[in-house]
């Protein structure tokens, strides 16, 4: 119920504590909360973590143990995808400067 009330009354604020319109929705990419999105400060910087003011809110409310499981599954998924892929037109293009026509065996990793 505080939660709720909570939420209601975040969509009418506009601006961190500095005083300036906030950033976001930006998403998180944790294994935590992958993709989830929040709003903080203007001046939140990433690689130092250093920030304007303490202001830190997520959008949604909260996410459930199996879209933190699948999702994280599927971006692991996609990363052995995406290297498989290179993988293969790296062996394409050395094919190709080699001028050599072979079939290639897929190898599962
Ligand atoms: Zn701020």
């Amino acid at each position: 119920m505080s939660s709720h009330s909570h939420s209601s009354l975040r969509r009418f604020r506009t601006t961190c504590d500095c005083g300036i319109p906030y950033d976001g929705p930006l998403k998180a990419w944790t294994m935590e909360n992958p993709g989830r999105e929040f709003i903080t400060c203007k001046f939140y910087d990433y690689a130092t973590g250093r920030r304007g003011c303490k202001f830190f809110e997520w959008v949604d409310e909260g996410i459930l143990y199996w879209q933190k499981d699948i999702t994280n599954q599927l971006l692991l998924e996609k990363k052995i995808f995406q290297s498989q892929i290179d993988l293969l037109k790296r062996e394409i293009s050395r094919h190709e400067e080699d001028g050599v026509v072979e079939v290639l065996m897929l190898t599962a990793m």
